[in-house]
């Protein structure tokens, strides 16, 4: 059996998102990293693949152009319907990179209509008259406004979307929702052509939205979109009724923790953690004199690695990151702590029997996938919303954690290392 689904997203934590969404109810889930035409994967034995661009932010002729590659490596995979997945906040550039991607993926797709939700109910993110909110507020008067790459200055994701495609923009009402599968279905058909804003503000309104949508080849959202789909792949026999299992399983090994995000979250679940189980913090100065430090490090991971996990943190408080960046620069500063914690992944996994590996930060999670060489992650069960285990595509058993900085409760650690203790994810 193909791929039924391929979803192209504009960033890696929001790929391992929905991978997150579509495993948890019930897909067998490929994550790749990049251009897959580049990475050489071949997807075997799973439902769905999840592609993590990095076109958020990028100038819109490569934000195209890298979706239209996915798009197309995907189409060759054999995928009924194509998601294209961005924030639920709709971060877009100025220039607006989300509008000329669905214009691009609709005319590769041939096709003329889709749809554009957002809403990520769970996490505060609702459409109401096509206006987007955030915990409530609308989305212009969120912390939103002011973000440094992509500041959302405007609310309304028709005006939004008005600037940034050629195609004809209708919103479809809570109201029109609400009216159930077959009659939004039926709104779809007789409008034949555009790009729908449709309101949700619950889960139940996005599995209705997904499933009224099921004849779109393409669809486009938020995460939480993707939720309705297992079911409606169910309904129309293209899955088994029954999760097929993807044997997943944690293999003897030890875990080690590296964290390398300062963020509050991250700062409170390493202090949870040392209560119970040993660390050791990096001294990024030192880092900075040679080698040494770095041996430290190594000898503590190979004297303390064994059945409990351990930590290695460059995490502090933010008024001695200042003096580390004041002395040795904020690059500097960053790229050592990352190529050191890209180092301790390597010989961990190659010389000290680690074969878990949870990672706090976002730029540090991307310093050690790639020093792990990894293409594509298999996508294990779910230790807090948004953050599942992965498993590195390939022989090798080795198992990660990617967590951006903010994320999880102060036990993450613990419950992560907890997980691998019970041995299968299903
Ligand atoms: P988050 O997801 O919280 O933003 P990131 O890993 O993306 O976390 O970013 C944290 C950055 O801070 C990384 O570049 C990391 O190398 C750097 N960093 C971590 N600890 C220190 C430290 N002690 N001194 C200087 N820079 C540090």
């Amino acid at each position: 059996m193909s791929v039924l689904l391929g979803c192209i997203a504009d960033d890696f934590t929001g790929a391992t998102d929905i991978a997150s969404v579509l495993k948890r109810e019930g897909m067998r889930v490929l994550q790749i990293n990049g251009n897959p035409a580049e990475q050489g994967v071949v997807p075997q034995n799973v439902d769905a693949v999840v592609i993590a661009l990095k076109s958020r932010t990028q100038p819109v002729n490569s934000a195209v152009s890298d979706s239209l590659a996915a798009c197309n490596w995907l189409l060759e995979q054999g995928v009924l319907q194509v998601f294209f997945k961005y924030c639920s906040t709709f971060d877009s550039t100025k220039e607006g990179n989300i509008g000329p991607v669905i214009d691009a993926l609709l005319t590769r797709l041939k096709t003329d209509q889709t749809i554009v939700c957002p809403s990520y109910p769970i996490n505060g993110r609702t459409l109401y008259a096509s206006n987007l909110f955030v915990h409530g507020v609308p989305l212009a008067e969120s912390a939103m406004k002011d973000h440094p790459l992509t500041p959302m200055t405007d609310s309304n994701l028709i005006r939004l979307l008005e600037g940034q495609t050629k195609h004809f923009i209708k919103p479809i009402s809570w109201q029109q929702v609400q009216s159930g599968v077959t009659a939004l279905a039926k709104e779809f058909e007789s409008l034949k052509t555009g790009i729908y804003v449709v309101d949700a503000l619950v889960d139940e309104d996005l599995v209705t939205i997904a499933h009224a949508a099921k004849d779109m080849t393409l669809l486009t959202g938020g995460a939480a979109l993707a939720q309705g789909l297992p079911s409606l792949y169910r309904k129309l026999k293209w899955m088994k009724a029954q999760p097929e299992t993807d044997g997943l399983k944690f293999s003897q090994g030890h875990t080690l923790i590296l964290a390398g995000s300062c963020s509050t979250a991250t700062r409170s679940q390493i202090e949870y953690f040392l209560a119970s189980y040993s660390g050791i913090a990096i001294d990024a100065i030192a880092l900075s004199h040679g080698g040494e430090e770095l041996q430290r490090l190594e000898s503590f991971i190979q004297n303390n690695a064994g059945a409990d996990p351990i930590l290695v943190y460059a995490s502090d408080a933010p008024e001695n990151i200042a003096k580390v960046q004041a002395e040795l620069g904020v690059e500097v500063a960053g790229k050592l702590v990352e190529d050191c914690m890209a180092q301790l992944a390597i010989k961990s996994v190659s010389e000290y029997g680690v074969n878990n590996i949870i990672v706090a930060g976002g730029e540090t999670s991307g310093a050690v996938v790639s020093a792990l060489g990894t293409p594509a992650l298999v996508i294990g069960d779910e230790i807090e919303p948004g953050v599942p285990w992965t498993f590195l595509e390939g022989e090798k058993n080795i198992a990660l954690a990617l967590k951006s900085g903010n994320f999880g409760s102060q036990a993450f650690f613990v419950n992560a290392f907890d997980m691998t203790c019970k041995g299968g994810v299903k």
